[in-house]
């Protein structure tokens, strides 16, 4: 199913905290899961649009576009946090959202930027170095959140939540790109946790 021509404005990049994933989801196989911010993916997007362009016509995923050396770090910075098959989550972006960004960025550079977005702001080390680390009960506003980003990135995250029982979790971090994929720029997407006030992180 094609729900885009492959148009876009910006996009974005968005990091995943593995533990709340496999809550949420209740299927990650792995008891322990990483403990760092991992790539989910890099979506192309438009500003009237909340859906993202998806399933673009263009080449589908080529497992040998991604070189060994490729490889290695997307093995670190783009796991499969709900399954052991690191490969098929790859896939299943690049054909989801990337061939929608093909005009912009082929299979190779997609996952290479990916990877160098995810390299160059350590967003569990930011995080870390305002304190805010996994606690049981402890719990956090929206912007000491994004605030604490902002100060390093220079622009605008997004944060989005999901809701765990009666708990609210820290989930994605989205930081935005322009069209080139190149140049960070503010998230202007409205909030995405419910509960501004209280976000847990744990
Ligand atoms: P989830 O990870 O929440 O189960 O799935 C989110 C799905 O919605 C993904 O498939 C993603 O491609 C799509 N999506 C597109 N645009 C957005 C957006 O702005 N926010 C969120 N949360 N999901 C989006
Ligand atoms: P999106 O539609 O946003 O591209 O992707 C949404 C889907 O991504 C969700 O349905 C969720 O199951 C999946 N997702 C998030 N993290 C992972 C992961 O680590 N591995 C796999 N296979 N899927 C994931």
């Amino acid at each position: 199913m094609s729900t885009g021509d492959g148009s876009y404005d910006y996009f974005q990049f968005v990091q995943q905290w593995p533990p709340t994933t496999c809550r949420v989801r209740g299927k990650c196989s792995n008891p322990r899961p990483i403990q760092i911010f991992t790539i989910h993916g890099l979506w192309p997007s438009n500003y009237s649009n909340p859906t993202t362009p998806s399933n673009c016509i263009g080449s589908q995923f080529k497992e040998s576009m991604v070189s060994p050396r490729l490889r290695s770090k997307l093995k670190r910075s783009w796991p499969n946090v709900e399954g052991s098959n690191d490969t098929r989550f790859w896939e299943g972006e690049w054909n989801k959202h990337g061939r929608c960004s093909q005009q912009t960025l082929n299979q190779y550079q997609y996952f290479e930027r990916s990877h160098e977005m995810w390299h160059f702001h350590n967003i569990t080390n930011i995080l870390k170095n305002a304190s805010i680390v996994p606690h049981p009960t402890q719990t956090w506003t929206y912007s000491d959140i994004v605030s604490t980003i902002k100060a390093v990135t220079q622009t605008t995250p997004l944060v989005r939540c999901k809701q765990h029982k009666k708990t609210q979790l820290l989930h994605e971090v989205v930081l935005c790109f322009e069209y080139k994929a190149l140049k960070q720029i503010d998230c202007n997407r409205t909030a995405g946790c419910p509960n501004q006030q209280a976000i847990s992180f744990q």
